[in-house]
């Protein structure tokens, strides 16, 4: 038989490794603002056209490339970062794997414009799938500018699997914000299809996140430092106030670069300990510094991944650094943003915290308690109730009817309503949640709702990303029953709101709804289903709120006339149901 294994094309290798490193505009983008980074650039913009599709484009101000680096860039396993194997072991950029340039250009039609500073003129390269189309002199300012057409060209099954573009925009401006939330230092533009979204002037970090997130979350920043003579962890978490339903809003760094550790973000939550529900996650933005020895971040290719020497002393480290900063936070006098000079406030609070570094037996006796109280995973028990729920609704089928017997609110969470077969236990937040739904769905099917004009119109301001959004919406949100106005500056004004929702929450239901949206649009619910449910979660009344009797009443009827009013859209039980026959056993034993 004749020799057939061959060594694979240079352009064909690329396009396998771009495969690991670039699995949608998101990663390009990723990859951009990395080595704009690592040139030391002050500032950075960022520009799309239709979500990234089209275009990606990152201009930096940075230390430039002279026109024979430029053009090695593009080669595989070509970096400035290391040269040696033990260089790996030390590593302060972003970026050292020297793929993703190569692999970008692999599928793309990229352009290169780049200058240094010791040079008058600078260097133009275009490279479409891993072919060198020119490369001849330009003028450039220093720094580099590389844009993107046509992600995906020449990989159709790739291309096909990209979602719409609001999906993949969301992605584009996570990855952004994780960039951007902590090197607040630098300063960022992002525009897409000529709309600028961010803004970002160099500041300090609690201003960037504040101009990242909006005002309203400074109030809900609780500052944490804390120093050992290997790690520091500094950054801000968030208060109850600015706990969310989602993840969504977790930022964990090690030196600068966001990590996705299930492990660490746990080390943080359990520092909340009783402060938060199961279902709340709370917000923060905290960065790791440690010795780049004693982790390996050469485990996975997007680099999101890391190994640490000794794990459960970091867990242990950040789980004390977190619970301090929360149990003092009460007591330490608020900041105020406008009006104080940022620095001097948290260095004050640095010294208030260094009295209160904890003792090693602290340390050990806390993390003796994490290991006894691991809890089971929410989707294993989600999906118990689930099950448990339908198994329900089976067995006791037509029983459950309305009657006339009155019921009552237990723990102002919970109605006891008797039944003829004993009685029903209907939680009133998930009932309440699978009421909205049904009636939000109807009224989009059939836009019937009905409006209540406000004597006072609202006016909120929002993120240029979130304004965005609630334009996109604006039509649906009307047929919902909303009555609101483009005011122009990211600002909406609202005049009339759902008959039934209470004005005061408003602000915060539409906060979450916005939230809960983005969320859903990555299981690719239809419109009309995830505007309905993500509208439900946030504006269903809550646990512990007490109801009037007649409130009561109104709830269990609507529920029972509910289609499926046993299951909440989320998927949690509304009602249980508890036989009298078993009442009985459990008396006769
Ligand atoms: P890596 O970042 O892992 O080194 P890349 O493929 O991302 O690999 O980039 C290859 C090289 O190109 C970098 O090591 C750097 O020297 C150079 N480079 C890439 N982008 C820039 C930029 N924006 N400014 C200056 N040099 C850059
Ligand atoms: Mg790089």
């Amino acid at each position: 038989m004749a020799d057939i294994i061959q060594l694979l094309p240079e352009s064909i290798a690329n396009q396998i490794a771009a495969g690991e490193v670039i699995q949608r505009p998101a990663s390009v983008v990723k990859e951009l603002l990395e080595n704009a980074l690592d040139a030391g650039a002050e500032n950075i913009q960022l520009i799309l056209k239709d979500s990234g599709k089209s275009l990606i484009q990152v201009i930096d101000d940075g230390q430039g490339m002279t026109d024979i680096d430029a053009r090695m860039s593009f080669e595989r396993h070509a970096t400035s970062k290391i040269t040696k194997a033990d260089d790996l072991f030390h590593i302060s950029t972003m970026g050292f794997r020297g793929e993703a340039l190569a692999s970008i250009a692999s599928i793309g039609h990229v352009e290169l414009k780049t200058k240094t500073a010791e040079n008058e003129i600078g260097t133009q390269i275009k490279i479409h799938g891993s072919k060198l189309i020119k490369q001849s002199q330009c003028a450039s300012p220093t720094g580099t500018s590389l844009s993107v057409k046509n992600l995906f060209y020449n990989v159709p099954a790739r291309r096909k699997f990209l979602k719409s573009d609001p999906v993949e925009l969301r992605h584009i401006l996570e990855e952004f914000k994780r960039v951007a939330l902590i090197h607040p230092n630098i300063g960022f533009k992002v525009y897409n299809d000529d709309n600028e979204l961010y803004l970002l002037k160099p500041s300090n970090l609690r201003q960037r996140i504040v101009n990242v997130f909006g005002k309203k979350i400074n109030e809900k920043l609780i500052p944490v430092q804390e120093e050992t003579n290997d790690m520091t962890v500094q950054g801000f978490v968030g208060n109850m106030d600015a706990a969310k339903k989602t993840r969504s809003e977790q930022y964990f760094y090690v030196n600068q670069r966001f990590i996705k550790s299930g492990y660490l973000n746990h080390a943080i939550k359990r520092a909340y300990g009783e402060l938060l529900s199961k279902d709340q996650h709370a917000f923060y933005v905290i960065n790791l510094d440690i010795d780049p020895e004693l982790i390996d971040i050469n485990i996975h290719p997007t680099k999101h991944e890391i190994k640490f020497q000794e794990e459960r002393l970091i867990y242990n480290f950040i789980n004390v650094t977190v619970k301090h900063a929360l149990g003092k936070y009460k007591i330490t006098p608020m900041i105020d943003f406008d009006n104080t000079l940022l620095s001097n406030s948290s260095t004050n609070f640095n010294r208030h915290l260094e009295s209160t570094t904890p003792s090693k037996s602290e340390v050990d006796a806390w993390s003796s308690m994490y290991q006894n109280l691991e809890g089971k995973s929410d989707q294993q028990s989600q999906q118990e109730i689930f099950l448990n729920s339908q198994v329900n609704q089976e067995v006791e089928g037509e029983k459950i009817m309305s009657n006339n017997y009155s019921s009552i609110q237990i723990g102002s969470s919970y109605i006891l309503h008797p039944i003829k077969s004993g009685f029903a236990l209907i939680d009133q937040r998930n009932a309440h949640e699978r009421i909205l739904y049904e009636r939000f769905i109807e009224q989009l099917e059939n836009k019937t709702a009905s409006s209540q004009k406000l004597l006072f119109p609202l006016n909120f301001k929002y993120s240029a990303e979130k304004h965005l959004l609630v334009l996109n919406l604006k039509e649906k949100l009307n047929t919902l029953g909303f009555d609101i106005e483009d005011f122009g500056h990211q600002t909406i004004i609202i005049h009339g709101i759902p008959t039934g929702l209470e004005e005061a929450s408003i602000e915060n239901i539409i906060d979450g709804f916005l939230l809960a949206f983005q969320e859903n649009l990555d299981f690719k619910l239809e419109i009309n289903e995830n505007l309905a449910r993500s509208l439900a979660q946030n504006s269903a009344i809550n646990r512990n709120q007490n109801l009037s009797l007649t409130e009561i009443n109104s709830l269990i009827d609507q529920l029972f006339a509910c289609d499926t009013p046993y299951i909440s859209p989320s998927g949690k039980k509304c009602i249980v149901t508890f036989d009298s026959t078993d009442l009985q056993k459990l008396f006769e034993s």
